[in-house]
């Protein structure tokens, strides 16, 4: 366990907004994980994994704990799926990598997404069609108040569309410190998203294994999706908004153009970037804070923008989506 004080958090997050945490600890095991919570007293607590979805508004009071538990390993095994459980501080990539290279399918079409392991139950992460929920297993997790740990199954997590129990009633009660995937060796491949298709049409893959889906969606995001590590960013900053649909048919009538997906209950999902992109902020600058110049959906750290004013940009652009198109803008980002 590493412990610091005034520790700037700029390294720590893909936005690269300077915040200065009271105190920074790395937790490496889930012993380091009690420990800390427990030499925290009453202080705030803030769970960091690798820091790709998280605004800091200003420097954080409080504890600042880094999860980075390692480890990965097979831990039940038969001749259809095998089971492996990954230490929540594994980086995500990797571990749709690794089981790539192994042959076990379900992930590939999360590859290149950042941050941790254990953050990916957070919001059911999920990218070309495929959610993490499809192959989750279990999760531990510390429960902050009795320091015990639990190991739940989906049913307890309520996994939605970038939605989970950690996102709500157990936000900040919990710190996730190992999950569990259920991997399959006979493989169905998900193609149905355009990019996905078309990148492997380019690649002249008739019959794509899990290995061309998950080339395909790797040389996608890096042609598409803003780096981080040139442009500040922390991926979307809205959520698709999913719409009843007595309102879709209203902004139907109204915008003919505005593409639209239909969710199996009956609801439709509708892109933000599009709503955005619309109201004319794509490429919108104000000093170093702005909107991507390619994806209207990411909002962006030029160099020196300060957290407060990328929120209150995004304040603006939800308030504009809404008077113009009735609809609202969730945030996906996790602001602090
Ligand atoms: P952090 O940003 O560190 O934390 C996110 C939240 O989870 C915080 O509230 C934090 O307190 C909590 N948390 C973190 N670790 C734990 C833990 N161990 N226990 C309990 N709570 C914890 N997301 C997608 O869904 N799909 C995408 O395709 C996608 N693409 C992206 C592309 C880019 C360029 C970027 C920058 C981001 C993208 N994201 C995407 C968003 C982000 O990568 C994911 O949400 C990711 O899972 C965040 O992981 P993290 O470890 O960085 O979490
Ligand atoms: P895109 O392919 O240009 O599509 C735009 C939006 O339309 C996406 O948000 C996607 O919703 C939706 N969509 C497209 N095809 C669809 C289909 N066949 N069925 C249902 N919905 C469809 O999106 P993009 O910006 O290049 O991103 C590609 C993928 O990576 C998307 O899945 C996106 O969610 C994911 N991504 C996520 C983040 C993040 O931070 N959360 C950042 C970058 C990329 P969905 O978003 O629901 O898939």
């Amino acid at each position: 366990m590493h412990t610091a004080h005034n520790v700037d958090l700029a390294p720590f997050t893909t936005f690269g907004l300077h915040a200065v945490a009271e105190t920074f600890v790395c937790a490496e095991t889930v012993d380091d994980v009690r420990a800390a919570l427990s030499d925290r007293g009453t202080k705030p607590l803030h769970i960091l994994g690798g820091g790709s979805n998280v605004l800091l508004t200003g420097d954080v009071k409080g504890l600042v704990l880094h999860v980075s538990v390692k480890g990965r390993g097979v831990i039940r095994e038969d001749a259809e799926t095998v089971d492996v459980r990954f230490g929540a501080g594994e980086t995500w990539h990797d571990a749709v990598t690794w089981c790539v290279e192994q042959g076990w399918g379900g992930l590939e079409n999360l590859a290149l997404i950042p941050g941790t392991v254990g953050a990916a139950p957070m919001q059911n992460i999920g990218a070309y069609g495929v959610e993490q929920d499809a192959c989750f297993l279990a999760l531990d997790y510390v429960d902050i108040e009795t320091m015990d740990v639990q190991t739940v199954d989906a049913s307890f997590c309520a996994f939605g569309y970038r939605e989970s129990i950690f996102k709500r009633a157990l936000r900040d009660k919990v710190v996730i410190t190992s999950v569990t995937y259920r991997l399959s060796k006979q493989h169905v491949v998900q193609t149905h998203y355009a990019d996905v298709r078309n990148e492997l049409a380019a690649m002249h893959c008739m019959h794509p294994t899990i290995r061309d889906v998950y080339d395909a969606v790797v040389a996608i995001r890096r042609r598409k999706l803003p780096d981080p590590s040139v442009i500040g960013n922390a991926g979307s900053f809205f959520k698709n908004p999913v719409v009843d649909e007595a309102t879709f048919h209203r902004l139907h009538v109204e915008h003919p153009e505005l593409p639209s997906y239909p969710q199996p209950d009956g609801t439709v999902k509708l892109p933000a970037a599009w709503l955005i992109d619309r109201c004319g902020w794509k490429g919108h600058r104000e000093g170093d804070a702005g909107v991507h110049a390619h994806q209207a959906l990411v909002l962006v750290n030029h160099g020196s923008a300060t957290g407060a004013r990328i929120l209150e940009l995004a304040t603006r652009i939800a308030e504009d989506v809404h008077a113009t198109y009735g609809v609202t803008l969730e945030r996906e980002v996790n602001v602090w």
